[in-house]
């Protein structure tokens, strides 16, 4: 008899712990699976376990209620730079790499694209240093040039832009590099964007450019039009200098048959490189971003790019639907880099989840050249789950109040652990 009490309260302790952790009653916005509702997310062994209208809360170890609030994806910050700590990786300016982890989990950010920091010289030394060790997953675009962004002299280096070496090292590190980056170049010519796209090519990826200096050799519409292959990435979209609009305002035609021909417009707003004279007029004609992403770097973080919430907000408050604004956040750069196993909250996907919330009120937008957007909206970060561990709880979502703890010892790693395995998010 007692043996058979002990399997059935073996078997009840076993249903009460069927899922580590239990997202309750939040807005489910998952662009990938059309969802946007409110569900129940459960979450074991660091994958989503389901996603459904009522989960009974007797059957998580954890449940956290975050009814009010939505539930999405990770976010994916397609354009970063994260080559944190390494001697002269510098940008225009002065401006430094960080280390990821320092702002993207604080945003509900889980995935970062380096975009370009490092080249073929220096990658491993990137690899080691911050891939292999920050929480935040992080993934590259490898620049062309050797040695990725020193500084402005190696970047018009066109003698160590090496389309092969380039490419054979994309090969060899598939579980990392995305792609091959073009950046910065002030040259006539267009050798920088053809040895990326040839690298591109050879390793089966697709290029990102930042088109540097305008210059009337080389016009845009010429890079977008006919230089870029489709699903090749422009990124800076709204930077004053891209031809966007004719004299009367509106869209120039060309935007579009670029966009027809698969050319992808990525965010990028940086330090320089967001104005909002040319991202209203263009959301509002219907030529949103493909990617919402920060350019994030020492300069940008405290100037009016912040991070990616406030750039997703600045979206928001253009009139882009909240559901438009997460799928250009995590499911199409998910798509875009061609890691189509992150980006959404499938059932057996990797647990990568933001809990967001949308405050009302009063707030203010910045664009890179300092003019200002008001509005009436700003996405705030309350929960950031990675590989199915709570990395980040603005509001102590997961604990306990202090005086209901008694005596309490430290309570765990900073980090509440949902997971049995060992698996690190990335
Ligand atoms: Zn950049």
């Amino acid at each position: 008899m007692l043996v058979l009490i002990l399997i059935l309260c073996g078997n009840a302790v076993f249903a009460q712990t069927r899922y580590d952790l239990l997202l309750k009653g939040g807005h489910v916005i998952d662009p990938k699976n059309k969802i946007s509702a409110v569900r129940d997310v459960a979450i074991r062994d660091g994958l989503i376990a389901a996603v459904a209208a009522n989960i009974p809360a007797t059957q998580a170890r954890k449940v956290v209620h975050v009814a009010g609030l939505y539930v999405t994806p990770g976010l994916i910050d397609l354009h970063a730079h994260v080559f944190a700590g390494s001697d002269g990786v510098g940008l225009a300016g002065g401006h430094t790499s960080i280390f990821p982890d320092t702002f993207a989990l604080r945003v509900g950010v889980t995935t970062v694209v380096d975009a370009g920091s490092s080249g073929r010289r220096n990658f491993a030394n990137f690899k080691k240093t911050v891939i292999d060790t920050a929480r935040t997953r992080v993934l590259a675009f490898l620049n062309i040039g050797g040695a990725g962004m020193p500084g402005d002299a190696h970047e018009q280096d066109v003698s160590d832009m090496n389309v092969n070496a380039a490419a054979d090292l994309a090969m060899a590190n598939r579980d990392t590099i995305v792609g091959i980056k073009v950046a910065h170049y002030r040259g006539p010519d267009w050798t920088p964007v053809e040895r990326g796209v040839e690298a591109g090519t050879r390793a089966g990826i697709p290029v990102m450019v930042d088109f540097g200096e305008f210059r009337p050799e080389r016009p845009f519409q010429e890079l977008v039009l006919q230089k870029l292959r489709p699903g090749d990435i422009y990124t800076h979209a709204f930077y004053v200098p891209v031809p966007m609009l004719d004299e009367k305002g509106r869209l120039l035609p060309y935007l579009f048959e670029a966009r027809k021909r698969g050319v992808l417009f990525d965010v990028g707003h940086g330090g320089a490189a967001f104005e909002f004279r040319q991202a209203v007029p263009a959301v509002k004609q219907g030529f949103p971003p493909d990617s919402i992403s920060t350019d994030v770097h020492s300069g940008s973080i405290n100037a009016g790019m912040k991070d990616q919430l406030n750039v997703m907000s600045k979206f928001l408050n253009m009139g882009m639907s909240i559901e438009d604004v997460i799928y250009r956040s995590t499911w199409n750069p998910a798509r875009i880099i061609h890691r189509e196993e992150l980006g959404h909250v499938s059932a057996g996907a990797i647990a990568d989840i933001a809990v967001l919330r949308i405050e009302k009120g009063q707030f203010a937008f910045v664009d890179s050249w300092g003019a200002r957007m008001d509005g009436t909206q700003r996405l705030i970060g309350e929960l950031t789950v990675a590989s199915g561990r709570v990395v980040f709880d603005l509001n102590g979502l997961t604990r306990e109040p202090w005086d209901r703890l008694g005596q309490y010892q430290p309570q765990g790693e900073p980090f509440w652990d949902g997971t049995r395995g060992s698996a690190r998010p990335r």
